[in-house]
Parts: structure tokens; C-alpha cells; sequence
């Protein structure tokens, strides 16, 4: 487990030491389950910060199909599940995916006599833009629609601050 992921997941404000374990004095995947099941946590945010902070592949799932039935309405309910899913996808692929999958978040590619700055990231953070974003929705940038794509954002930004104001209050 990333140590940087898990410190975004307990703010520094927090008593460290009562979750400590007991064995050695590294945090493990335990005690950071043990803070997040104080934490009340809904169903959503409780597999927004699984899937974010400790990869869990099936709450990503859960959550992907949770929020393509919350996200109907705002899509007015007149476009295609199939279409709905792709935003969501893409969506949930922005909030949660934040190292660049070209250098592994090193923020450099190597060459056989070079290294070079990374073009497709900032120091290691992924760079999303609408050509990216429509690529992963599977349209054509002018047919990117940003307005639905920001619905989507404001959906999982909320659950992300919903989640870690409760962790921090844990
Ligand atoms: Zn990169």
C-alpha cells in the first residue's frame, strides 16, 4: 500500500496512535479498514475510498453501477444506459486514477540514452483534457459533452469530500 495514499486518507489531524499496530509501528490495510468502519460511511463513499486509496477493484464496480442509476435523472433519462455508463466510467477514471499510467507517476520516461519529462503528466499526476476525457467516453472531442461530464465530477467530488470529512471526524 502507497504511504502517500494512505496519509490523503488519514489527515494529519488524527491520533495516529490509537490505530497503530501492535506488532510494528507501520499502519496497515487493518487499521485503516478499523478507522473507516467508524467512520459511518454510506455505501458510495464507503467504495469511493476503497476503490481510491486501496485499488479495490469491486467497489469500483459497485459504485460504478450505483452511480449510473443515481446519475439517470440529471441525464434527464433520455439518453442511452450505454452512453450514461460511458460518462460514469470516465468519470469515476478521473477521480480515482490520479498517477500517470505512461511513467508509473515517476514523472519521467526513460530512454536508452535519455530521460525525459513525462508529456502526459505534471510531476507524476496524470493530465486529464477533453480529448483524453472523450477518448475514454468513446466520442469525438467536439462531441464531448463537458456539461454532463461535469455533472458526473460534482457527483464524485461530493462523495469524495462527504467520505474524508467523516474519516477526518473519526
Ligand atoms: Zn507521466
Amino acid at each position: 500500500m502507497k504511504a502517500e495514499l494512505l496519509a490523503k486518507l488519514l489527515p494529519s489531524s488524527c491520533d495516529m496512535s490509537s490505530i497503530r499496530s501492535k506488532s510494528n509501528d507501520s499502519i496497515t490495510s487493518e487499521d485503516v479498514l478499523i478507522k473507516i468502519s467508524y467512520a459511518r460511511l454510506n455505501n458510495n463513499e464507503l467504495y469511493y475510498v476503497l476503490s481510491k486509496f486501496l485499488d479495490d477493484e469491486s467497489s469500483r464496480g459497485k459504485m460504478y453501477y450505483n452511480l449510473i442509476e443515481d446519475l439517470k435523472p440529471v441525464f434527464n433519462n433520455q439518453e442511452s444506459n450505454e452512453l450514461v455508463s460511458k460518462y460514469v466510467q470516465a468519470g469515476i477514471t478521473e477521480s480515482i486514477i490520479i498517477k500517470c499510467p505512461f511513467c508509473n507517476g515517476t514523472g519521467v520516461l526513460l530512454f536508452k540514452t535519455s530521460v525525459e519529462n513525462c508529456p502526459h503528466c505534471k510531476q507524476g499526476d496524470f493530465i486529464y483534457n477533453n480529448l483524453i476525457r472523450s477518448s475514454f467516453v468513446g466520442v469525438k472531442e467536439k462531441d464531448f459533452d463537458k456539461e454532463k461530464y461535469r455533472k458526473v465530477m460534482e457527483k464524485l467530488q461530493d462523495i469524495e469530500i462527504s467520505a474524508l470529512d467523516k474519516l477526518g471526524d473519526v
